[in-house]
């Protein structure tokens, strides 16, 4: 464990925890099982199953981030990341296995910190498809509040775009 690339995790995330352990572990497994770099752009993609500490570990260590759109999520609430190579489309999915009984509430860190990669993670197949790379997309002006918004967001209300803000539900469909 790279104890150097862990306090740099911690120092982003604001404080150390068992979370962020559990991110940290899947991010070095995954890169070595992949062979991944640190991520300048779009290389590697990881698709998180949570919104939890963990997902701050891998934005550190893989330099998968919101902005470069190579962290996406797709969120069960699961303690699972799929990650991509994009170049060979090699991809994995990492699930965590059920913490044992014996481990107290509060140590989770310290246990998760002693164990292999393997033992903490299962390896899968991918279960969602390699996302294709981020698309721009033009603005177009919301005819309600007049502000724009990137073209994929909009809805159409009698031919007119409007924002996801302005929009009004229509639920008579969700039957
Ligand atoms: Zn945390
Ligand atoms: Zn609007």
């Amino acid at each position: 464990m790279d104890a150097e690339l862990w306090e740099k995790c911690v120092s982003f995330h604001g404080h150390s925890c068992g979370g962020l352990m559990t991110g940290f572990k899947a991010a070095e497994y995954a890169a070595q099982l992949l062979g991944l770099k640190f991520s300048d752009d779009e290389e590697t993609v990881c698709i998180s199953e949570n919104d939890a500490c963990g997902v701050d570990a891998i934005q550190v260590v893989l330099g998968c981030t919101v902005g470069k759109g190579n962290l996406l999520f797709h969120l069960t609430g699961k303690q699972a990341y799929t990650f991509y190579e994009r170049e060979s489309g090699r991809g994995l999915r990492l699930l965590l296995r059920p913490r044992p009984d014996w481990v107290k509430k509060g140590e989770s860190l310290e246990y998760m910190r002693c164990r292999e990669p393997r033992e903490l993670f299962e390896v899968m197949e991918p279960r969602i498809p390699l996302p294709e790379m981020a698309r721009l997309f033009g603005n177009m002006r919301c005819a309600v509040c007049g502000e724009e918004a990137a073209g994929v967001f909009m809805s159409f209300e009698n031919g007119q775009p409007v924002c996801r803000d302005c929009r009004r539900p229509y639920r008579r469909l969700d039957i």
